[in-house]
């Protein structure tokens, strides 16, 4: 197959990230079948795609990264556990849609070959958008280190008007003196529980019938006249049902 390998279809991305390490994978197995020929044509470039929408933001630009393999390694969301593909739901928009595999993978690409440039190049897009109110990081992917966290901030800082949005399972950084519109959410699954100093992201797991408590509420599954996560606070939370 030339540059590229085959998913293995692992069922745990967690453990493999074998796209992490050559930089190019085809999915076209697990992907829809009617694409395999762009899922051939498929490489990676050092480019910039950013979002303006999708399903569940409505229309909020956004970014992404290609998802478990910019996320910190063994994340629980990263491994199946029903029997087909991993768990993120990220994964599943990623290994089914060539243009996403795509754009995400450029990102990464991208920010990997030249963190200034690809920050740069954010900020220049965003910079002309009038009326920017919110802006979220990483609809799929994560924060990577804590150079890029100081990306992040920085655009914040220059955007005062704009309010930022990231969830991350990063547990190693250091969240403190970020600017008041760049709200970072700890992300939680399962067990894999932590952010002290930070608001969380708590899954409901099915067949979990526990009460929310008043610093809890319920994610309603779309952001569109929601928003509420660009407000959460230390010692808040936004809970998500899983389907
Ligand atoms: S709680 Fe609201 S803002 Fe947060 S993810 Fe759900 S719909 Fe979006």
């Amino acid at each position: 197959m030339g540059n590229y390998a085959k998913c293995q279809g692992s069922k745990n991305c967690s453990k493999c990230r074998e796209c992490d390490v050559i930089k190019l994978a085809v999915f076209g197995a697990s992907g829809n079948g009617k694409d395999s020929k762009k899922w051939e044509e498929i490489t990676w470039k050092p480019e910039l795609h950013l979002s303006e929408e999708n399903n569940k933001l409505g229309k909020m630009w956004n970014i992404s990264l290609a998802p478990v393999i910019s996320c910190p390694e063994g994340i629980p969301c990263g491994i199946c556990s029903k029997g087909n593909s991993p768990d993120c739901y990220a994964v599943k928009s990623f290994i089914q849609y060539p243009s996403v595999f795509q754009a995400w993978g450029d990102n990464l690409t991208f920010v990997k070959q030249d963190m200034q440039s690809f920050f740069t190049e954010i900020y220049n897009v965003l910079k002309t958008k009038k009326n920017l109110k919110y802006f979220r990081w990483h609809v799929a992917g994560d924060i990577l280190n804590q150079e890029y966290l100081a990306h992040m901030a920085i655009i914040a800082n220059l955007l005062p008007k704009t309010q930022f949005l990231a969830f991350t399972k990063k547990t190693e950084l250091d969240y403190s003196n970020l600017p008041a519109n760049l709200v970072i959410i700890a992300s939680q699954w399962g067990s894999y529980q932590w952010g002290n100093n930070l608001p969380k992201a708590i899954l409901r797991a099915t067949g979990e019938t526990w009460e929310l408590t008043e610093k809890q509420f319920l994610c309603p599954g779309s952001c569109v006249n929601c928003k509420q996560c660009f407000q959460l606070l230390e010692g808040e939370s936004v809970v998500f049902d899983q389907h």
